[in-house]
């Protein structure tokens, strides 16, 4: 066991209370032993001076792909699904070993940013694991499981790929095998189908009756595009929402990212279903789309965010946020810094399972982030959660701890050098780019 850590002078900011000012925490075997007044705080073996740093708990990413930062910056002005554009690397390209290089540049980047938990999900999703081994993230790492010929799809044609169904089934299960608890339970799996029009009704029927002996959380793409709700329109004669109930996937269990082309029943379906939803308002904004969260909060949903690798930014990610669902309320001030700020903590750790994370309360795991106390875009710090969400920035995150163990300190990683991940990821992308240049 490791002696005990006290973090003091620090303003913490905890979802749902009051900002304690000059605050103190005492941190034992990974978790908040005692919380209080920097004066009345014992002294203990080691001692962090936040230097009146604002504190917030650990931020929950509940969708993320990596190794998709491949394409960042080259794809967000090509419309939809770019990944099937000529000139555009491929993911099936990337061997495991670029794979891993890949999601070590979006986990450092997201570690970097203030996220203490993130759920990574894409192909070869070992190499997802190995990255959370380097990068010290609290993982959930899903294999995509589908079994559509894309290109079929892409042509509007339900293709069935049994063996492809077979094959991601099989590697989903190994990776559940293979890593789930690893890391003294840092690292976890979760099933992860695709999405409702690239899994069949059989492969999606196979998915729930492994999470129902399981018990699993269950991760996929809902209602994310027009196209989605027309291919499941025409392949079931129902919308993707009532395909998942139909088959007993939408339960507490499941947290499903994106949630955009809903209508009226398919929004009081999923409330009454006590399901998640992973936010993702930037990537949607992106192609022009809100997605109706409020309504499906106020149906019962509960509503977690997400950066879905367009950036890792959880601070622009809640802002954005927000301004979705005025737009949407056309100019209505629907939606406040304190809700936003839950969805980005409490909301995404009740839906892994973990409702001692996301707090800085006595009892909860010790994941926090501590922004820069010379910021001036965090001055004036008055209730503290409307700055660091209206404000703040990823760029302001100092010094991270993930289990009361330093990740970064003074915004560099402490178990790993970042040059050399920032130097392999280019090396790759370079590679790739050069092949998909050359088609
Ligand atoms: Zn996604």
């Amino acid at each position: 066991m490791t002696d005990a850590l006290l973090i003091d002078h620090v303003n913490l900011l905890s979802p749902g209370q009051a900002l304690q000012r000059d605050a103190a925490l005492r941190i034992d075997a990974g978790r908040i032993a005692w919380a209080g007044p920097s004066a009345q705080a014992a002294p203990a073996e080691r001692r962090f001076d936040g230097r009146g740093a604002l504190c917030l708990p650990g931020l929950v990413n509940t969708h993320n792909h990596s190794p998709l930062m491949i394409v960042r910056g080259m794809v967000e002005d090509l419309g939809f699904a770019p990944a099937y554009t000529p000139g555009i690397p491929q993911g099936h390209w990337l061997s495991d070993e670029e794979t891993t290089l890949l999601a070590r540049l979006g986990q450092m980047e997201l570690l970097l940013a203030g996220c203490t938990t993130v759920v990574d999900y894409y192909r070869k999703p070992d190499a997802l694991a190995r990255a959370a081994l380097h990068t010290g993230l609290r993982a959930f790492i899903g294999g995509r499981v589908m079994d559509a010929n894309s290109a079929a799809l892409a042509e509007g044609r339900f293709e069935r790929d049994v063996a492809l169904g077979e094959r991601t089934l099989r590697d989903g299960m190994d990776l559940i095998e293979r890593w789930d608890g690893a890391a003294d339970g840092r690292i976890r799996t979760v099933h992860a189908p695709h999405a409702p029009d690239t899994c069949s009704r059989g492969l999606l029927q196979e998915v729930a009756r492994l999470a129902a002996a399981d018990g699993r959380p269950v991760h996929t793409h809902l209602a994310q595009s027009e196209l989605e709700v027309a291919h499941v329109h025409m392949r079931e004669c129902m919308s993707p929402v009532e395909l998942l109930d139909q088959l007993g996937l939408l339960n507490p269990r499941l947290f499903a990212a994106h949630g955009i082309f809903m209508d009226e029943a398919d929004i009081q379906r999923a409330g009454r279903s006590g399901m998640y939803l992973c936010h993702a308002p930037i990537g949607n904004a992106t192609f022009g789309a809100t997605a109706p969260v409020l309504a499906l909060q106020e149906a019962g949903v509960r509503i977690t965010l997400c950066t879905d690798t367009k950036s890792a930014d959880m601070f622009e990610t809640m802002r954005m946020a927000i301004v979705a669902a005025r737009v949407r309320a056309q100019g209505r001030f629907v939606l406040d810094a304190a809700t936003v700020f839950g969805w980005a903590t409490t909301g995404g750790a009740e839906a892994l399972g973990l409702p001692d994370l996301g707090r800085l309360e006595v009892g909860c795991r010790a994941d926090l982030v501590l922004l820069d106390p010379m910021a001036p875009n965090l001055v004036p710090l008055v209730d503290g959660v409307g700055i660091a969400v209206h404000a703040g920035s990823a760029a302001n995150v100092r010094h991270v701890f993930r289990d009361g163990e330093q990740l970064v300190a003074d915004g560099r990683p402490t178990q790993f050098d970042a040059e050399t991940v920032l130097r392999e990821a280019q090396a790759v992308a370079d590679r790739l780019w050069a092949r998909a240049r050359a088609q």
